[in-house]
C-alpha cells in the first residue's frame, strides 16, 4: 500500500465545532468540544496516524463529511476508547468479552465493560502507537496469524481478538459471550480457551437457537443471565439490584429508540443526509456504546439534532453521491468498503447486522432479566432462515433499497450457508436485486481488490 495522504480536520471549521456541546461520560466527567478539537487535531494524529490514513483503502477510514460534526466527536470516541479502557480496567472495572450481536444491558448494568471481538482486535491495534496505516495492518496480522498457529487455522479472522486475549495484548477479565445462530465459530473459541496457559474464567451464555413456540425459552436465558450478572459483579463489587438493572435498560432502550429515529429519518429524507460511514457509525453507538453508554447516548442525541436540521434544509451528507443507488447491507462481521462504494455511485442504507439488535427494546417494567432475555429471543437475527429473510425484506423496503449485498467472511458457516438462501428470499419478495460476496478480509485493509471489483461490478449492474 503506497504512502497514502493524511487526513486533517480543516482549521474553518473549529470555531464552529467548538461552540457545539461537548459530551458527557458515566462517571459524571464531561469533556468540551475544545478538548475533542485538541485530541483529534493534535494529539490523535501524532498517537494513532493509521486512522487518519486517507487511503480508500482503510477501512477504518475517518468520513470525509468534516461538517457533520457529530461525525468528529463519534471518531474521538473511537480513538479514546483505549484510555478509556485502560483507564477503567486500572480502577477495577472487569472487561469482559462478548458476542457480536447481543445487547450489551446486562454487561454494563453489572458494572463491567463489554468488548466485541472487533473492538478487542481495534484496541489490540492501538496498544502500539505511532503506526502507520501499513505497520497497524501488519501489526494486525502478526496477531491474527499467532491465533492461527496456537488456536485453529479453520476459523474466521476473529480468532485475532482470542489470540490478543490469550497474548495478553489487551487485559480481558472474563469470555462471556451467548451461544447464538448467527455465529460458528464463538462457541468453539471459548471452548478453547479451557485449555490455555491463561487462566481468564469463562461463561458461556446458553441460547435456545431453535426456540420458536417454546415458552421455557425465556425462562432458561433468564437463569443464565441471572448467573452471568452474579459472575460479574463478583469481579466488579457492584451490588446489583432490579433498579440497577432498569436504569441501564432504560438508558439503552433511549439510544435504541434514537438510532431507530434517525434510521427512519434518513430513509425517508429526499437526500441521504449524511454519508455511509457516518449514518452506520452513529448507529453503531446504540449497538455497542463503546464503553461508556451515558456518552454514546449523549452523542445520539447530538447526532439526531444535526440530521434533522440537515432533513429539513434538504442537505445531502457530503461523499453521497448524486442519484446514488441505495444498497442494504447483509451478513456478519464484515462489510463493504463505504469509501468505495459512494466513489462507485453507491450509498448504504443499512445494515441487518447492527440493526437487528437496534431494533428489539427491552420491556422496562417486570423482571429484568426475563424481559432481556424475551428481547434477546426476538432478535430477528437469531429466528429461522425464513424468518430472518422476512424481516430483512421488510428492512429493504422501509429505506428504499435498490440492491442487497450479503456479504461474509471465509471460515463463518452459519452466514455462508444462509446467504444464498437470504439473498433469494429477499430478491422473490421485494423484486430487488441481490448479490453474495465471500471474503477473507475481515479486519483488514489490505489486498481487498477482489471483494471491490465485486461489489462496484453489482453497483454497475444496479
Ligand atoms: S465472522 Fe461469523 S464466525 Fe466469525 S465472529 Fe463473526 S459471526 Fe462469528
Amino acid at each position: 500500500m503506497p504512502n497514502s495522504k493524511l487526513f486533517k480536520y480543516p482549521e474553518e471549521i473549529k470555531d464552529k465545532f467548538i461552540s457545539t456541546k461537548g459530551l458527557k461520560f458515566k462517571n459524571g466527567t464531561t469533556v468540551s468540544s475544545a478538548e475533542i478539537w485538541e485530541f483529534m487535531t493534535e494529539e490523535a494524529p501524532r498517537r494513532f496516524p493509521y486512522a487518519f490514513d486517507a487511503n480508500a483503502n482503510n477501512i477504518g477510514r475517518f468520513s470525509d463529511d468534516v461538517h457533520f460534526l457529530s461525525g468528529i466527536k463519534r471518531a474521538y470516541l473511537t480513538l479514546t476508547f483505549k484510555d478509556r479502557l485502560l483507564k477503567e480496567h486500572a480502577a477495577g472495572t472487569p472487561t469482559v468479552l462478548v458476542q457480536g450481536g447481543q445487547a450489551m444491558d446486562a454487561y454494563y448494568a453489572a458494572g463491567a465493560i463489554p468488548v466485541r471481538p472487533g473492538l478487542v482486535m481495534q484496541w489490540a491495534q492501538s496498544m502500539e502507537e505511532g503506526l502507520n496505516l501499513r505497520q497497524s495492518e501488519t501489526r494486525g496480522i502478526n496477531i491474527l496469524e499467532s491465533g492461527r498457529r496456537k488456536i485453529s487455522i479453520d476459523a474466521c479472522n476473529q480468532i485475532s481478538a482470542h489470540a490478543a486475549i490469550d497474548n495478553k495484548v489487551v487485559p480481558i477479565d472474563l469470555i462471556a459471550p451467548f451461544l447464538c445462530l448467527r455465529c460458528s465459530d464463538m462457541a468453539f473459541l471459548v471452548e478453547t480457551h479451557r485449555n490455555r496457559e491463561h487462566d481468564i474464567p469463562r461463561y458461556m451464555v446458553d441460547y435456545p437457537v431453535d426456540h420458536e413456540n417454546k415458552p421455557w425459552a425465556a425462562e432458561y436465558i433468564e437463569v443464565e443471565l441471572k448467573e452471568l450478572i452474579t459472575k460479574i459483579a463478583a469481579l466488579s463489587g457492584r451490588k446489583i439490584t432490579d433498579e440497577v438493572i432498569f436504569d441501564e435498560i432504560r438508558l439503552e432502550n433511549r439510544g435504541r429508540k434514537i438510532a431507530n429515529e434517525i434510521a427512519e429519518l434518513w430513509w425517508n429524507a429526499e437526500n441521504p443526509p449524511i454519508n455511509s460511514t457516518d449514518f452506520f457509525a452513529i448507529a453503531f453507538l446504540a449497538n455497542d456504546f463503546l464503553g461508556d453508554p451515558v456518552a454514546s447516548v449523549d452523542l445520539l442525541e447530538q447526532s439526531k439534532q444535526e440530521i434533522e436540521e440537515r432533513v429539513k434544509n434538504n442537505v445531502k451528507g457530503y461523499g453521497v453521491p448524486d442519484d446514488a443507488k441505495r444498497l442494504y447491507i447483509c451478513g456478519s462481521c464484515v462489510g463493504p468498503n463505504a469509501h468505495h462504494a459512494e466513489t462507485a455511485g453507491a450509498v448504504f442504507v443499512g445494515r441487518d447486522d447492527n440493526w437487528s439488535c437496534i431494533s428489539v427494546l427491552v420491556e422496562e417494567e417486570g423482571n429484568p432479566y426475563l424481559n432481556i432475555a424475551k428481547s434477546m429471543l426476538e432478535y430477528p437475527y437469531e429466528q429461522r432462515t425464513e424468518k430472518r429473510a422476512e424481516w430483512t425484506a421488510e428492512q429493504v423496503r422501509r429505506s428504499r433499497a435498490s440492491g442487497v449485498i450479503f456479504m461474509y467472511q471465509w471460515g463463518c458457516n452459519y452466514q455462508s450457508g444462509v446467504a444464498r438462501m437470504i439473498s433469494d428470499i429477499i430478491r422473490e419478495k421485494t423484486g430487488v436485486p441481490t448479490t453474495f460476496v465471500e471474503v477473507g478480509e475481515l479486519g483488514r485493509s489490505e489486498a481487498t481488490e477482489q471483494s471491490t471489483n465485486r461489489v462496484e461490478a453489482f453497483i454497475e449492474m444496479v
